[in-house]
């Protein structure tokens, strides 16, 4: 089928929700990418950070292969092991206490949020303007933008937005406060590092009113700044995580990993998902941690986010910010750089707003694929 004839699908049958590109992909390796005309792509989006491990990675295309001949779902009425597994490693290499599988990122919030109004009954929310953390109601509720928020009016009640200061944090978090969510780099909003002393300050008032310090890692964690969490190079420790996106390797899954404090809050009844841990997406996650929480991969993400963070800035671009492989800067037209980098350059890369563009490369990029994305940003700009 022709790009022309899925384009005619699209306007006659789907509900316009997306603007995509014309450009149809038909094949992915590692970080390349083919449309259907057999055109090459360097793919330094890598699904908005999904294919952490790039794409069709052996590892993971052999676990999903094995799992899906043999048993995909069974419901969470019953056991299967890759959960089991996939729960305790998660729970070891992060927070320690427990872990609640979903299926998407904003699942995952919409679970903390529950737990953290559990804990303490009836508390507010506190989230952080540019935060982003999903589009349903009560993740949509901490996503203090007026364009996502407004027309769907009224939100879930008991939401507070503060500015990214010490001083407004200070001031909204109290009593009646049952948790903080933010990300410690607001991915969506243009890779926006959080200072270290917002996060202090987010972890002193939560423990002085006894509410959840909860760092959405759905963007920022599996290994996307050069640890496996992005707390990890913060001087704080949160009691709740969220993380989606490259936790399947490519494939749909979410949780909500917990501290200790917070490991029993959900009693059996209290929340619930009919596909969440399945077996397949389980094996699959299995597979990409086993890449992704490997030392010698983060160490090599944070050297190659240096270079490539070295090399932007040898191109004179303004405010080149970020951790490992997750990368912003500012640039005039941002739509339309991104725009020519696809058509002209055959690089993947994705305008957050006007004047931002982000990269998002897969962890397993080579130096001479920075290299080679370099001089294909350098053509365009
Ligand atoms: C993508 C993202 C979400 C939402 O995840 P979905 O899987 O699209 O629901 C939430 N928070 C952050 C930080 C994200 O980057």
């Amino acid at each position: 089928m022709s790009l022309t004839a899925l384009q005619a699908i699209e306007s006659d049958h789907l509900i316009p929700n997306y603007a995509r590109q014309p450009v149809e992909f038909v094949r992915g390796e590692g970080a390349r990418l083919w449309d259907a005309e057999g055109t090459e792509y360097l793919d330094f989006l890598a699904g908005i950070s999904v294919l952490n491990v790039g794409h069709c990675h052996p590892a993971v295309v052999g676990a999903v292969r094995e799992q899906v001949g043999r048993l995909t779902h069974v419901s969470n009425l019953f056991y299967s092991e890759p959960a089991m597994g996939l729960a305790r490693r998660l729970a070891e290499r992060s927070l320690g206490g427990k872990v609640l599988f979903v299926n998407s990122g904003t699942e995952a919030n919409e679970a903390a949020l529950k737990l953290a109004r559990k804990a303490k009954p009836r508390g507010e929310i506190v989230s952080v303007h540019g935060g982003f953390h999903g589009r349903t109601y009560g993740s949509l509720s901490a996503t203090p933008q007026e364009s996502k928020q407004a027309p769907f009016a009224p939100l879930v009640p008991g939401f507070v937005a503060i500015e990214p200061t010490v001083a407004a944090l200070e001031a909204a978090v109290g009593e009646g406060t049952a948790a903080v969510i933010l990300e410690p780099i607001q991915g969506e909003s243009g890779v926006h590092p959080l200072p270290d002393e917002l996060l202090l300050a987010a972890r002193a008032a939560c423990d002085r009113v006894g509410a959840a310090l909860v760092f959405d890692e759905i963007q920022t964690g599996m290994g996307r700044t050069g640890t496996l969490w992005a707390y990890e190079q913060t001087p704080v420790v949160p009691d709740a995580l969220t993380s989606a996106k490259g936790l399947g390797g490519g494939l749909p899954i979410g949780a909500l990993v917990t501290g200790p404090r917070l490991a029993d809050v959900f009693a059996p009844g209290d929340h619930g998902s009919t596909f969440a841990g399945g077996p397949l997406i389980a094996a699959a996650a299995n597979a990409a941690f086993d890449v992704l929480s490997d030392q010698a991969l983060l160490a090599r993400v944070r050297e190659l986010g240096e270079r490539l963070r070295a090399a932007l800035e040898d191109l004179g671009l303004a405010n080149v910010r970020g951790r490992g492989l997750m990368v912003g800067f500012d640039v005039a037209d941002a739509p339309v750089v991104a725009r020519r980098l696809l058509f002209e350059q055959r690089l993947i890369v994705n305008a957050t707003g006007p004047t931002e563009l982000r990269l998002l490369p897969p962890l397993i990029v080579g130096e001479a694929e920075i290299d080679d994305a370099v001089r294909r940003l350098a053509a365009v700009l």
